[in-house]
């Protein structure tokens, strides 16, 4: 196996290709060399070495001291100086570099090669002793930290020393003279720790400093880092040995680092920053202002232009924006690193669409470039870039899991009414609570935000928020939740009832007091990638969208129809009239209070009006689209009150007992009520609240047609585990919807269908679909009940399964991401077995995972006619459709160039 790479002279052993060997700094060094740029000599060890290397008790393979000599000659050979040399000694940098970035997390050595003899050399060859004296120091610092593990606060607080002696403030005033006394301070202090000269021989620290950069792999901070970022599967860092160029020689050289197009806006505008005389960690280090490359322009015009030609080159070369590190020495530039840069969400979209039109990629390969998180990114407020990141550290009250991007700014409540009492007043508020329920709707849509200490991404919480794209994180363990006193501590900080905070939903942070946010605005490329997406697409996207204000905004975003109305949810909020939130409430409690069928029926004819009303508005909203209604899901015992006081308030309002309101509410109580009487059961059981539904459904639906909006229903019911339970509901529907239509004249088309969400519904598919004329996979429910995972208390664990560096026992938390190969199995043989009962069979998902862009490709791939999702993840639905598009005719073409091969 060969471990070294060499690069230089315009020859490279590796290339670009090889990231996982040589690491991206390597790659892109052997890439740039090929390309004829002026890159510095130097040879890449693999991290196939280093691999080797931490599994071997850090013992280098056997061939390795060979490779590392041949390759030591030939760069030696190739810049005509020799390590440690007398006269004119070479330079190495010895650095990291991993196929992924991992900035600033392993270890560097610069200036290797320099010890007694050499110095006094580079001194006189560069005609600067400061220069090189400077030089000697850094590496000894360095060397004693990085690979001895000396400590550097002593090794500072010495430079502070002699700084202070030779009465200078700044580095750049010490003199050659003040430079070798700490070179000797440190020589001195290395003896008295290690009781070893520091070394003089440069194969032995080129040895230590390889070691060095190979160990760091395993650094806290760079493990930590890999966990955080999910960085899996990776052998380890590559070891860059190369020529040390220098941009501190003086007023000709310097350091920079440049885009090649703007990383924040994605404008096409050459973009960085270059210190004069200066070091590259100088730059990184934000000690000095450096110049923007304008300046650099009018300074160093010839070395611009150079620059200006690599800019392009590279950017042609690797058909991606660039993030580049140069440095100019003595007036000749050299370039030390290429990859691709990190951008905004907006960026993302203004560079893949401008490198689409110029003809650089394919429209395919902008839509293939687009993650789900830059399109959901793009709508929400954020924390404003320039707040420094020390100040987000002093403010960081707890974290929890980032539910809903975004940001927001409130004053902290701890009950919905609260919420709704202070926004009515306009104030902002946030809502702080260990979990929400329906009750809390009214509360969570006028908050800005929403935290719970408890729940996972499909929990409530999660799944209203956003719905409404505001801002939540859930699972918030950290923040301990005191009802009684209003107070909330984490981390011995304490947030009280109306103190601010900040919400961070990308990061899922909480901050204390109000960060400043921004809102980025949407670019134009936004709405031509989503028309390329649109035109390669061949899967529906739907929205779920509970209210005609949601409905607008589903449209908005590209919905071609709704795919889930939450019919409970207006039942505690009336979203268009808020006032009479309060009467809907009651109408909903006298419901399920009352002792008999008759009474029953007397509070749901109070509810009909108000259904009718919001369907109504959203049929509008949607005019000539579908619209999948379902039809009341929740256990009953979410609607009413559990303390006393609001009992004996909601006994005196509709005028019973309390005993009676308190002995309902204890019969409803269970112990399971995710598997209880909800969704079609309560149905089977009160055949009246389905009625009165699908009354105010076609009542709507026939309104609308009298006014000359289309509207198309289809009324779904939830949570069928039986062919015959389907069946007796849909007969029950049809005869209440024909009934309707009789009596208002006018006919209406609508479709009575199912949700596959109880295992058994989808084994059983084909009889489902004798009397189903759609099906909705309810994703949500589904995951749970195949998997035995609780939507609501999974989160308290499921991270232990989804962490790579714990168990990795799941790619992905199932609730967010479909679990192809459990639920994703019994997802295709309920699409199977239901189209071989009826061949048109409609189907469609409505679970989170519709807004998932893994996900929505399944989908694409079994053969779904739509997926669902909340209205700020349609256009991630919208773009993920076409990229299954593009994706499955990129393997088509691989398959057949196979089949032409053979
Ligand atoms: C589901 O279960 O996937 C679903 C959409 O319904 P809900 O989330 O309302 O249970
Ligand atoms: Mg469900």
């Amino acid at each position: 196996m060969k471990f070294v790479y060499f690069f230089g002279a315009g020859k490279a052993e590796g290339d670009g290709d090889m990231k996982e060997v040589l690491g991206g700094k390597g790659a892109g060094l052997a890439e740039m060399t090929r390309i004829g740029l002026p890159v510095p000599a130097g040879f890449t060890i693999s991290t196939e070495c280093c691999d080797y290397f931490l599994k071997h008790d850090r013992q280098y393979p056997k061939l390795l001291a060979g490779e590392v000599k041949k390759n030591l000659e030939h760069l030696e050979r190739v810049t005509k100086k020799k390590l440690g040399d007398a006269k004119d000694p070479l330079l190495v940098s010895v650095r990291s570099g991993s196929a992924r970035s991992m900035p600033g997390m392993m270890e560097t050595i610069l200036n290797l090669g320099l010890n007694s003899k050499s110095v006094e050399a580079l001194a006189r060859s560069t005609k600067n002793e400061r220069f090189a004296w400077d030089a000697y120091r850094r590496f000894v610092q360095m060397y004693s930290t990085v690979v001895i593990g000396l400590s550097k606060e002593e090794l500072e607080e010495k430079l502070r020393a002699m700084k202070a002696r030779q009465k200078v403030k700044d580095d750049t005033q010490v003199s050659a003279a003040g430079w070798r006394e700490l070179v000797d301070e440190y020589k001195a202090h290395f003896k008295k720790k290690t009781s070893k000269d520091f070394p003089e021989d440069p194969e032995e620290q080129l040895w230590g400093a390889i070691g060095a950069v190979f160990g760091s792999w395993m650094a806290e901070k760079a493990v930590t880092y890999r966990r955080v970022e999910k960085i899996t599967g990776l052998l380890g860092t590559a070891v860059n040995v190369v020529q040390m160029v220098f941009g501190n020689t003086g007023e000709n050289s310097g350091t920079g680092v440049c885009f090649t197009r703007d990383p924040s806006t994605g404008e096409k505008v050459f973009y960085g920053d270059f210190l004069i005389n200066a070091q590259g960690e100088d730059v990184v280090a934000g000690i000095r202002t450096p110049m923007h490359l304008n300046e650099m322009a009018k300074r160093m015009p010839k070395v611009y232009k150079q620059l200006e030609k690599v800019r392009k080159l590279l950017e042609n070369h690797y058909r991606d924006m660039q993030d580049m590190e140069f440095t100019v020495e003595e007036g000749t530039l050299y370039m030390l690193q290429t990859r691709t840069g990190k951008r905004t969400p907006m960026a993302t979209f203004v560079i893949a669409v401008d490198m689409a039109k110029e003809g650089l990629i394919s429209k395919e390969e902008a839509i293939e470039r687009i993650k789900g998180e830059d399109v959901e990114r793009l709508f929400y407020p954020v924390l404003d870039p320039s707040v420094p990141r020390l100040e987000l550290t002093k403010r960081r009250i707890a974290a929890g899991i980032n539910a809903v991007p975004g940001a927001a700014v409130g004053k902290a409540v701890f009950t919905a009414e609260e919420a709704e009492a202070l926004a009515h007043k306009g104030e902002k508020v946030i809502l702080v609570r260990r979990e929400t329920s329906p009750e809390d709707v009214g509360g969570m849509f006028v908050a800005q935000g929403i935290v719970t200490a408890t729940g996972g991404k499909t929990s409530h919480a999660a799944v209203v928020a956003r719905g409404w794209g505001k801002c939540c994180i859930v699972g918030c363990a950290e923040l301990d939740i005191d009802y009684e006193t209003k107070i909330a501590q984490a981390n011995g900080r304490t947030i009280r009832g109306g103190d601010w905070i900040t919400l961070d939903g990308n990061e899922g942070i909480v901050y204390e007091g109000q960060v400043k946010l921004v809102i980025p605005e949407l670019p134009k490329a936004f709405a031509v990638l989503m028309s390329w997406a649109d035109g390669i697409r061949k899967i529906g996207v739907r929205a779920n969208a509970d209210t005609p204000h949601d409905a607008v905004k589903a449209r908005e975003m590209g919905a071609q129809g709704i795919g889930l109305v939450r019919t409970e949810h207006m039942f505690f909020k009336d979203f268009e009239q808020p006032e009479k939130s309060v009467e809907r409430q009651l109408a909903i409690q006298e419901m399920i209070v009352a002792d008999s069928p008759d009474a029953r029926r007397r509070a749901l004819d109070k509810l009909l009006p108000y259904q009718r009303r919001d369907f109504v508005g959203i049929f509008k909203a949607m005019d000539g689209l579908p619209v999948t209604i379902r039809l009341i899901d929740p256990p009953l015992h979410e609607f009413v009150p559990h303390d006393r006081e609001k009992q004996e308030e909601l006994a005196r309002k509709i005028g019973v007992d309390v005993d009676v309101v308190v002995r309902r509410i204890e019969q409803l109580h269970e112990t399971n009520p995710m598997l209880g009487h909800r969704g079609c059961r309560l149905a089977i059981t009160y055949p009246e609240i389905q009625d009165m539904q699908v009354r105010a459904i076609m009542e709507a639906a026939c309104a609308c047609k009298k006014e000359g909006v289309k509207a198309i229903p289809e009324i779904m019911i939830p949570l069928i585990m039986d062919k015959k339970e389907l069946q007796i509901l849909t007969d029950q529907a049809n005869r209440v919807a024909q009934q309707v239509i009789k009596e208002s004249g006018v006919k209406v088309e609508y479709l009575i269908g199912t949700m596959i969400e109880i295992p058994r519904a989808a084994l059983l598919a084909d009889q489902i679909a004798e009397v189903a004329e759609f099906f909705s996979f309810g994703t949500n429910d589904l995951t749970q009940m195949v998997m035995g995972l609780s939507r609501d208390d999974a989160g308290r664990f499921l991270p232990d399964y989804v962490d790579p560096n714990k168990t990795g026992i799941f790619p992905e938390d199932p609730f967010v991401s479909l679990d192809v190969p459990g639920v994703g199995m019994l997802t295709r043989w309920g699409i199977e077995r239901g189209r071989a009962t009826r061949a048109n069979l409609k189907i469609g998902i409505c679970g989170e995972h519709a807004g998932d862009a893994p996900s929505v490709k399944f989908c694409h791939e079994v053969g779904m006619d739509y997926v669902s999702a909340s209205p700020f993840r349609v256009p991630i639905a919208r773009l993920a459709g076409a990229q299954a598009v593009i994706e499955e005719r990129a393997a088509k073409g691989r398959s057949k160039n196979k089949g032409k091969a053979r």
